[in-house]
């Protein structure tokens, strides 16, 4: 190792690499995959998660997946995860890092996936039916942690490489005020002249971020399958010959696959509902990444700095609330402590009418120069940017709220990923200016826009990114210092 390690560094010297890539130089990265596709055809129907109640799988058009990488520098190991889930939660994550005591840290990210099993337990039967099958999260959590451990088992010697590249047509945005996602960050990690044969430094792994919701098959598909994301995967993993991790970013607000301009080859638009807009999206997207990989440039990604802490949200939303009251969401409470760094007490069955929260986590990885945002949720793009409309439309529930930081400004260097839905899903995070739940409705509208449904709160926006802020400060005044 040691003799390699040395080699690197003379050629890095030689061939003029800058200072970054060469304090890189005892990088390893490592990849596996494990199948995670539910099984069909058992006494308990499948229910597809994402859309309305009662959907049953009635097939698999492909596979759900699991996939990792793993990271070593110095002593010290990470893994990043992403499954071709709706949202695994935090309790599955921790039960994942229980069995993988030698990380450092472990990143679980849900794709966000509209076609694949229920892991959160509201798409059952009907309202009073928990749709997951709670065998199959455990299979889940053992799976992964398998995949963990093998990816650990495959590192070689790399260097890292950092890229961006943008195109808003190709998300769509359905909730007003208009702001999109289109940055794709990619993140190349090329095999060193030492491990290559040849000489050649092809690309080992490629980590893409990207921000839509992966439901271009929509609401009436019955077929498991990963949705566009599968195909990204597919045709990157053909055009450079590597492993791919594909990670969600940011869904909210709400980031789904463009109308009108994704065609087949004889020029038809296609839609919907259609394997076809699935496959050609998803490549459409791989070909973003592929411009991204192409011009990135020599990033240090070492050594690793984790910051990451449990964070309570409170939870405001009355349908969650009764979720959790008839068993349909089975994850624990605690009593709201008015402070999100204080978890609270575990809610006892006589004090559900009190304030209660969930327990969650955000974190900042600082990874040598890249810096990592994990967000346990969908967050929505103003957040992302800080562009949120000046004014807040005066209809909205609370258009004078403080604004948030947001993401962007609060990562300390122009080299960063934003992971959504990252070791949790607790819904939307809706920048509290734009919250709307009361009558009389922003932009003259007779209804609310769709969002404030599927989120905890009007508080959770400020937490998450109060939380983040405090998590970046903790890592900045933390030494950088290899792994010991
Ligand atoms: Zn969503």
């Amino acid at each position: 190792m040691i003799r390699i390690a040395t080699l690197g560094l003379l050629m890095g010297a030689m061939v003029g690499l800058p200072l970054g890539a060469r304090a890189d130089e005892s990088l390893e990265a490592g990849y596996a995959e494990v199948d995670i596709t539910p099984a069909l055809g058992g006494k308990r129907p499948v229910y597809l998660a994402g859309y309305g109640m009662n959907r049953k799988a009635t097939g698999v058009h492909d596979p759900i997946m699991a996939r990792c990488v793993v990271l070593k520098s110095g002593g010290q190991q990470i893994a990043l995860v992403s499954v071709d889930l709706i949202g695994l939660q935090l309790p599955q994550v921790q039960d994942i890092r229980a069995k993988l005591p030698q990380f450092r840290y472990v990143m679980v990210s849900s794709t966000h996936n509209h076609e694949g099993p229920d892991v959160i337990g509201i798409w059952g039967r009907g309202p009073f039916h928990r749709g997951v099958d709670d065998d199959y999260l455990t299979l889940v959590v053992e799976r992964v942690a398998k995949a963990v451990e093998q990816a650990a088992g495959n590192l070689i010697p790399v260097t890292a490489h950092f890229g961006t590249a943008e195109d808003e047509s190709l998300v769509n945005d359905s909730r007003l005020p208009i702001v999109k996602d289109g940055v794709i960050r990619v993140v190349r990690l090329d095999k060193t002249a030492a491990a290559a044969a040849g000489g050649e430094t092809p690309p080992a792994m490629l980590l893409v971020q990207w921000n839509c919701h992966p439901e271009a098959l929509g609401s009436r598909n019955r077929q498991l399958t990963a949705d566009f994301s599968a195909s990204t995967v597919a045709a990157l993993k053909k055009r450079y010959g590597c492993d791919v991790l594909y990670l969600t970013g940011t869904v909210g607000g709400l980031l789904a696959p463009p109308r009108g301009n994704v065609k087949d080859a004889a020029g038809n638009v296609l839609g919907e509902g259609d394997f076809e807009y699935a496959r050609v999206y998803g490549e459409m997207v791989a070909d973003l990444a592929a411009q991204a990989a192409d011009r990135a440039e020599p990033l240090s990604l070492a050594p690793f700095t984790i910051c990451a802490k449990p964070v309570a949200v409170p939870v405001e939303n009355a349908l969650y609330r009764m979720a959790r009251a008839v068993g349909v969401l089975k994850r624990p409470a605690t009593l709201w402590t008015g402070d999100f760094e204080r978890m609270g007490e575990p809610m006892k069955m006589d004090q559900r009418k009190l304030p209660s929260a969930v327990e969650t986590e955000v974190a900042y990885l600082r990874l040598g120069e890249l810096h990592v945002a994990c967000i346990p949720g969908e967050i929505y793009p103003e957040l992302v940017y800080g562009k949120f409309q000046e004014p807040a439309d005066p209809a909205a529930d609370f258009p004078k709220a403080p604004l948030e930081p947001s993401v962007a400004e609060l990562m300390p260097g122009p080299k960063w990923l934003m992971l959504g839905l990252a070791n949790d899903e607790i819904g939307y995070i809706i920048p509290r200016r734009q919250w709307d739940k009361h009558e009389p409705y922003a932009y003259g509208k007779e209804h609310g826009q769709y969002g404030e449904i599927n989120s905890c709160g009007s508080l959770t926006a400020p937490i998450i990114m109060a939380a983040l802020k405090l998590r970046v400060a903790e890592g900045q005044a933390l030494p950088a210092k290899a792994g010991e």
